[in-house]
């Protein structure tokens, strides 16, 4: 039924037996950096890489500050614990999202609860949003109280879906004028931007990713951004340990995190970097050639980027006509040994967060049910010659 989609992946990616979703791209002065870190012998949690690093992302970004971490997850629970979601708070984030959003929120012995998507943006609706703390919350003390249970809403963490920003500013202005801290989840979309302004800053905090799926890799890590100096102070010290500057002693003041990125992996990181704003450009490329396929086949809908917006299209999206006819597209195309996947199964449909609360997840299930991403990794036949 999709041979002609097949083939069509296929010739985008010539010469490749299996098409991998999002494979790394090591192209750049990796080995000579973690050459260097290797004969620095600084390999673990300190080193020159991880400053520098840390350095990079916030030049690239505008950040103020950045803290690299081990992975995106612990970035996340580090930026929750800072902005101090405690035991008993409660945290607004997106069914439609990777399981570590609410695994974060959990670590902190806080609750999550979900609230819809937009369809066009796949991300947190500000609309969804704004009705849920009108409805269900009520403003004491200057905080934001859930009516039903008398907890304090304590933060709200939306996400950029694979790479598309969303509509981050409006909400950024609802929780303002309700004072939830707003950490926002970019793993998955660095280099996007709204407004000329990069995702993972509007926030008072940001996290991003390095697993080895996202648009760049360290192999694992994660990093914190903020522009508020004593957070990001907190951040690093909360992440390493809690270990108070001192020559010789051990002294801890509160329980920290062994959180810090290897200098090893930080090398990796500094290379990646180099190579981004190619990468995004050449994953660009890929989508401009897959949008003019998919707007002429018919009842394969194609996830745009939003104006105003520019998205890092980590991994492309088509929007199948409805569930049967996605797992069709799945079935055979990973018979075909292409690798397309569905959306995540919608966090509250697991055991764990099974009991949380939820608002009216229309979007997000009509999502759920109709996602699916097809190959986006940087591809090679694309690169001119290109050396960095
Ligand atoms: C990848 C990802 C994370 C976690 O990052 P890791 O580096 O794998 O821990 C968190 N949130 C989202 C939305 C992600 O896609």
């Amino acid at each position: 039924m999709y041979d002609e989609v097949i083939s069509f992946i296929r010739s985008l990616f010539p010469g490749k037996n299996f098409i991998h979703l999002h494979e790394p791209r090591f192209m750049g002065r990796e080995k000579e950096y973690v050459n260097a870190a290797i004969d620095s012998t600084f390999v673990s949690s300190v080193g020159e890489f991880v400053n520098r690093f840390e350095e990079m992302i916030c030049e690239y970004t505008g950040a103020g500050y950045a803290v690299a971490t081990v992975n995106g997850t612990s970035a996340l629970h580090a930026a929750l614990m800072v902005a101090g979601v405690a035991d008993g708070d409660e945290v607004i984030t997106q069914p439609l999202t990777f399981v570590a959003t609410a695994n974060a929120i959990a670590y902190c012995r806080a609750h999550p609860i979900f609230v819809d998507v937009d369809r066009d943006t796949m991300g947190l609706a500000p609309e969804a949003l704004k009705k849920f703390l009108d409805t269900r919350t009520e403003q004491a003390g200057g905080m934001s109280r859930n009516k039903n249970t008398g907890r304090r809403i304590a933060a709200c963490v939306p996400m950029h879906t694979f790479g598309h920003p969303c509509r981050i500013n409006q909400i950024a202005e609802i929780c303002r004028k309700r004072n939830i801290t707003l950490i926002e989840d970019a793993a998955e979309s660095l280099g996007s931007t709204l407004h000329g302004r990069q995702t993972g800053t509007f926030g008072r905090f940001g996290i991003y990713s390095f697993n080895g799926n996202k648009t760049i890799s360290c192999g694992g890590g994660g990093v914190i951004v903020t522009d508020d100096q004593a957070l990001a102070a907190h951040a690093k010290h909360l992440t390493t340990t809690a270990k108070k500057p001192h020559s010789y002693l051990y002294e801890h003041d509160e329980v920290g995190f062994n959180y810090r990125m290897p200098n090893l992996n930080a090398a990796l990181a500094c290379a990646q970097m180099e190579q981004l704003e190619f990468f995004i450009a050449n994953k660009r490329q890929l989508t401009a050639v897959y949008k003019k396929f998919f707007e002429k086949s018919g009842n394969i809908g194609f996830v745009n980027e939003q104006e105003n917006a520019r998205s890092n299209y980590w991994l492309n999206t088509v929007i199948m006509p409805d569930r049967k006819t996605r797992d069709t597209f799945l079935e055979e195309t990973n018979n075909a040994k292409i690798m397309t996947r569905p959306a995540w199964n919608l966090l509250h449909s697991l055991p764990m967060y099974a009991n949380c609360q939820t608002d009216g997840l229309k979007n997000a299930e009509w999502l759920a049910d109709r996602i699916v991403n097809i190959p986006s990794s940087v591809r090679c036949s694309e690169l001119q010659g290109r050396v960095f």
